[in-house]
């Protein structure tokens, strides 16, 4: 069983073995609207320059990385993830942060703009903090989501109030300590503690000035309508159910490999993990039997020659262990191993699943790929799309052209090609989903930058003359309008 809240208290608990490692107490709505208050009201991180704010990042993250022995072992009692994994999500973080930092530098500081035919004005972008950024944030990455996105926010100038998933709540908290032991400017990055209800009082307050949601599809679409009462901004990190295509002159070794390390790192706890593979049909039977036998011979569990991870929370186990639905799919599935301990899932495969199972309409989440196969690509297109989700998908083939064909007509945020998941590594890259997966983008200058006001200036060079097209004009500009236009515009 993952963490629970009873009581007013969210029982902290390590999945695999069920111990309670802590408790906390959930905040009331009295304490989060003071929290929230305080930071509305602070704004000396808001009054550093942009360079300062980067140098206190760039020391925040050497921070991290001084005390990531102690992040490592948080991380895995929580979570019960395997050290590769934690160590993946650390690297993650790391990189992140040492980026974002280096891009926010110039993708956050005054843009001179073309001011056009009207060579009198200066015109120029501000890029202004929008004052709080809400941040919540799901379990099953619980260093890397909720610390990329507060350091976008912060980096963008804005106090960050954090509410990290009540499942995983102690390397969030642990991340404040190392914040407050290291940087001067302990007000500017909050944490609350508490469940669903918890993250509805950030979403509802009127001194929040952006919200960063990431989690279900759910209660995304509750938040969006939450924020649309005051047109509140809002980013919208969602679900997904990713497909890989695999088309027939791919490298199917790469492929397969690639299937199973985005399949099943995390133990598939993953927005962007692969839940479904669309192979063509000549070499479908070729790659079903090259991923079977590579599967049949991997393991979940705890000991360290299995490769996959605990499942870290109840609910989420219990609907994979519903998805793989050993009745329905009969004779359709295949296994790999699983070791002692009543939260692993072993890794499965499912071949082609019925039309109407839960695996082919829902997200899974979980350490099981489903694999079906396709003549025509416009059947292979509509498949793509039947869960209304867009967040990222891979393609795997030789042919140039072909691919590009095929991502011009992918409704999805994040792509690519012969390769899976590196596009979320690249800090460069906006992150983000299409239609259920989500709204706007977090990462690279387009992330930094939805945390701004964006604010466009028009300056006078030399104001000691009226506008010529104001009401003072004489017939002359008229005329001459008139004939300019012609002459610009033909
Ligand atoms: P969830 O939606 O249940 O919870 C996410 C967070 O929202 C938690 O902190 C929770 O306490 C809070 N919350 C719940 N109800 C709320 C409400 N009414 N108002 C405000 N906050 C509320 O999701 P989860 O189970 O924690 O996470 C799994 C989901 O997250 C999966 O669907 C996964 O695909 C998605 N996810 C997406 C991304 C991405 O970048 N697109 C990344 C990681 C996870």
């Amino acid at each position: 069983m993952g963490s629970i809240i009873k009581d007013n208290y969210v029982i902290v608990q390590n999945p695999i073995n069920h111990q309670e490692i802590t408790r906390l107490e959930v905040f009331n709505q009295i304490k989060v609207d003071n929290i929230i208050l305080e930071s509305k009201q602070y704004s000396d991180w808001a009054n550093l320059s942009l360079s300062k704010r980067c140098d206190y990042i760039d020391c925040f993250r050497r921070s991290i990385l001084r005390n990531k022995d102690e992040i490592c072992a948080i991380i895995k009692e929580e979570t019960g993830k395997k050290d590769f994994d934690i160590l993946v999500e650390l690297f993650g973080l790391l990189e992140h942060v040492k980026t974002i930092s280096k891009i926010a530098r110039n993708a956050l500081k005054k843009s001179t703009r073309s001011s056009g035919l009207m060579k009198n004005k200066k015109a120029y972008v501000l890029y202004e903090p929008l004052g709080v950024a809400g941040i919540i944030s799901p379990w099953n990455y619980p260093l890397t989501t909720p610390i990329t996105t507060s350091v976008e926010a912060l980096l963008s100038g804005n106090n960050v109030v954090l509410k990290p998933s009540e499942h995983t709540p102690l390397i969030a908290l642990y991340i404040k300590k190392i914040w407050d032991d290291n940087i001067n400017f302990k007000k500017a990055f909050n944490i609350v503690i508490g469940g669903g209800d918890v993250g509805q009082m950030i979403v509802d307050s009127n001194n929040i000035d952006v919200i960063c949601f990431t989690g279900s599809t759910k209660v995304g679409q509750k938040i969006a309508q939450i924020c649309a009462k005051t047109l509140k901004p809002f980013i919208l990190e969602l679900g997904g159910k990713d497909p890989m295509i695999i088309l027939k002159d791919a490298n199917l070794n790469r492929a397969v490999e690639s299937a199973l390390f985005a399949g099943f790192t995390n133990a598939g706890q993953t927005c962007i993990s692969v839940e479904e593979v669309f192979v063509e049909s000549n070499i479908f039977n070729q790659f079903v039997e090259l991923i079977s036998n590579r599967v049949k011979k991997m393991s979940s569990g705890k000991e360290d020659n299995m490769e996959i991870g605990s499942m870290i929370m109840d609910a989420n186990f219990n609907k994979v262990n519903e998805h793989i639905d050993k009745e329905n799919h009969k004779g359709k599935i295949i296994c790999g191993n699983k070791g002692i301990g009543d939260m692993y899932i072993a890794p499965t495969l499912v071949i082609n699943p019925s039309k109407d199972s839960r695996i082919v309409n829902e997200e899974t989440f979980g350490p099981v790929i489903s694999i079906r196969s396709f003549d025509l690509e416009e059947d292979m297109i509509k498949m793509v799309h039947q869960t209304g989700y867009g967040l990222s998908a891979s393609i795997f083939g030789r042919n140039k052209s072909r691919i590009n064909q095929i991502l011009k007509q992918l409704k999805i945020g994040n792509v690519s090609i012969n390769d899976v998941f590196t596009h979320y590594g690249i800090a460069s890259l906006p992150f983000g989903g299409e239609g259920l997966s989500g709204f706007g983008r977090s990462h690279g200058k387009e992330g930094l930058r939805s945390f701004c006001r964006i604010k466009s200036v028009v300056e006078n060079r030399f104001s000691f003359l009226n506008e010529p097209w104001w009401y003072s004009r004489s017939k002359f500009v008229d005329n001459f309008l008139k004939i300019i236009i012609n002459f610009l515009y033909k």
